[in-house]
């Protein structure tokens, strides 16, 4: 019987210097797998030469293949470029910065053969963020999960493996803002937790700031939620109700009592607050609108420039 093929997608933004380490790591802990293998880098616009490294890797073992994107779209935009052009039964996706520890890939494996077609790695432990990136993540699971009706396990990171169904299945979605972590438990599947602990990165320094994690974390709860929506209606509704209870009121008073109505302070304070109620609900309605935008636009999520080693069947011609 002949072996399954497994493809490694590793997204890749300027980590010459940690990708010797990587790929002797990952080989290593392949071998044992019984399973044939390849590994599919994804350029994302790097500037440090990576490509270039990349090229050399591919001499050395021809299982070792390389896309370039045309500039840097992202890391959820590059894992959807890999798995566009990744072949195999099933596909592995890591960062390359060893945080996501190569020796836990048998696991991954063992599980999969084990039926199950969607194998997420967890993170045990937050020791190697900052407090305020702990902070940040804690509230973010707790609430995707809240609003999102979509199951995600509390830690998942996108250090996973899925089946050769839950890839094809991801082909096909469309959209265009992506949080691929949601989108994995999204498409369904049966599927696992395998528990580890995130290590320090191999060199370099984390490319996302808070400004990216914030962008992208808006972009997981508006892609997969319609609660702020309803919040919208619901805050109205709450609005409108005191409006009429207060005016009622006023008028009451005013009819037995003979008295003005409230003061031009009060009157202030009402307006600005309800203004305040209804730009607030307007960004979020602008939030959905911009998404509609960008589902109409219908651009492409990636653009490859070049390719180096992909078999001829993925549709990319080497070039
Ligand atoms: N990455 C990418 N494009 C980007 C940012 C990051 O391909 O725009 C890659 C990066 O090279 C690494 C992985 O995505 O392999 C995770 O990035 P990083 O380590 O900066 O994220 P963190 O571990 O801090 O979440
Ligand atoms: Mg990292």
């Amino acid at each position: 019987m002949s072996k399954p093929l497994v493809t490694i997608v590793i997204p890749v933004l300027n980590e010459r210097g940690g990708l010797e380490e990587l790929v002797s790591r990952l080989e290593r802990s392949l071998e044992p797998a019984r399973v044939d293998w390849t590994i599919l880098f994804v350029d994302d616009g790097s500037t440090d030469g990576t490509f270039a490294y990349l090229g050399k890797f591919h001499e050395a073992d021809k299982r070792i293949s390389a896309i370039a994107l045309s500039r840097n779209f992202g890391k959820e935009q590059a894992i959807a470029a890999g798995l566009a052009y990744a072949p195999g039964d099933a596909v592995i996706i890591m960062d390359a910065d060893l945080q996501h520890p190569p020796e836990l890939v048998p696991a991954f494996i063992q599980r999969w053969r084990e039926g199950y077609e969607v194998v997420f790695g967890q993170r045990l432990d937050r020791d190697t963020d900052g407090w305020l990136r702990r902070l940040y993540s804690v509230l973010f699971y707790q609430l995707f999960a809240r609003l999102s009706k979509v199951p995600l396990p509390d830690g998942a990171t996108d250090f996973l493996l899925l089946g050769r169904k839950p890839v094809d299945a991801f082909r096909r979605l469309a959209e265009k803002n992506r949080f691929s972590r949601g989108l994995f438990s999204w498409v369904g599947f049966r599927s696992i937790c395998v528990p580890f602990h995130y290590g320090h990165r191999s060199q370099g320094r984390s490319k996302w700031s808070f400004p990216k994690l914030l962008g992208l974390a808006l972009d997981s709860f508006f892609a997969f939620s319609k609660a702020p929506l309803r919040l919208c209606l619901y805050a109205g509704l709450l609005s409108l109700s005191l409006g009429s209870i207060l005016g009622g009121e006023a008028l009451a008073r005013h009819v037995l009592h003979h008295r003005a109505p409230s003061e031009a302070g009060m009157l202030f304070l009402m307006s600005s607050l309800l203004l305040g109620i209804q730009l607030l609900f307007m960004g979020i309605l602008g939030e959905y609108v911009g998404r509609i935008f960008d589902e109409v636009r219908a651009r492409p999520l990636f653009i490859v420039d070049r390719s180096v080693g992909l078999r001829p069947e993925s549709g990319l011609a080497a070039q």
